[in-house]
């Protein structure tokens, strides 16, 4: 991670504010509430995102720049091997968006609910659409993926945007909410029902920074009330876990966690070690197949392999 903490030593002038906008390098920092500056970061230091906490030192108008990045309770973010993207700082809560159409991609939803775990951010699964959804083999096997996540711990919440939005509004409360999902799966509409000044915004914003001439990404954060805010995030449709070690990995499996710490080899990876406890727990039938395989396939598209693996290879 190349986020810098600047030392905190606060000028006289200097305002502390949350970054509630991140695009390309500009932010907009909200130090109080309906106070905006219009943001950009000193010097080289990278990082800062939205949700961010921030001191910032104001210039003209209101104009400013952001001089350090408070300590953050989690960041959320995906990392390819050559590419780092922070999405958001800060968030309490990830809402992974899926819907009836597109189809749901659930090793998209396993890769963000593990990154949401290394951050201690809890997830809500969140099913829309489910006007569409019609009684087929397809949407039997969706009901039945997602009552196994809910067997393991996470809500799922089964919704229609367009319809309404209601039966999501307590679960929002008290919390940093974090929007995400593939493309199309339905978070503007959601957004827009929630919070119905959010489309005005997006519009503005696009107008004023693409011109119509190329699409910027951007994460903004909406408030719900006085305690509660959402951050909406572009959709995506892959999500590198390259930050993470075999250990938080393993341990981003929720269901694993009762039998890591007991296998023969301290290090184990638990692909095809002898005396290895998960794989033996996996055999038992404790855990659902898809996810298994899922946490294999992550661990070995991680850098580093483990020696006996290794010499298993050469073998
Ligand atoms: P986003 O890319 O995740 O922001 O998705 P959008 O909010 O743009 O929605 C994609 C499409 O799905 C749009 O045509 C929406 O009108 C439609 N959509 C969103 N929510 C629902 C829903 O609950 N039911 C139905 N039938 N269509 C929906
Ligand atoms: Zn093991």
């Amino acid at each position: 991670m190349s986020v810098e903490f600047a030392d905190r030593k606060k000028t006289a002038t200097s305002l502390t504010g949350r970054v509630i906008a991140a695009y390309g390098r500009h932010f907009e920092v909200e130090v109080a509430r309906g106070t905006v500056y219009s943001c950009v970061v000193r010097g080289k230091k990278k990082g800062v995102v939205c949700g961010d906490e921030v001191e910032i030192l104001p210039a003209a108008g209101d104009q400013g720049v952001i001089e350090t990045i408070l300590p953050r309770t989690s960041l959320f973010y995906r990392s390819e091997i050559f590419r780092e993207k922070l999405i958001a700082a800060n968030a309490t809560q990830l809402i992974f968006v899926l819907a009836v159409v597109p189809s749901c991609n659930l090793e998209l939803l396993d890769r963000c609910l593990i990154a949401a775990e290394s951050q201690r951010i809890r997830s809500l699964i969140l099913l829309n659409k489910i006007d569409l959804i019609e009684q087929n083999e397809h949407t039997q096997v969706v009901a039945h993926h997602l009552m196994s996540y809910q067997e393991l711990g996470y809500p799922v919440l089964k919704i229609s945007a367009k319809t309404s939005v209601q039966p999501l509004i307590p679960l929002l409360s008290g919390q940093t909410s974090l929007l995400a999902g593939q493309s199309g799966v339905g978070k503007s509409t959601l957004l827009n029902a929630l919070v119905p000044q959010a489309q005005q915004t997006t519009a503005e914003i696009s107008n004023a920074l693409d011109s119509g001439r190329h699409t910027t990404t951007h994460v903004r954060l909406f408030h719900l009330d006085a305690d509660s805010s959402i951050i909406d995030s572009p959709g995506f449709q892959e999500f590198g876990l390259q930050q993470l070690d075999e250990e938080s990995l393993a341990r981003g499996f929720i269901e694993f966690r009762p039998f890591l710490g007991q296998c023969k080899f301290r290090d184990c990876q638990h692909i095809a070690e002898p005396g290895c406890k998960l794989l033996q727990a996996a055999q038992e039938g404790r855990f659902n197949s898809w996810r298994v395989a899922c946490y294999h396939k992550l661990v070995k598209s991680l850098k580093k392999i483990h020696p006996w693996m290794e010499a298993s290879k050469r073998a």
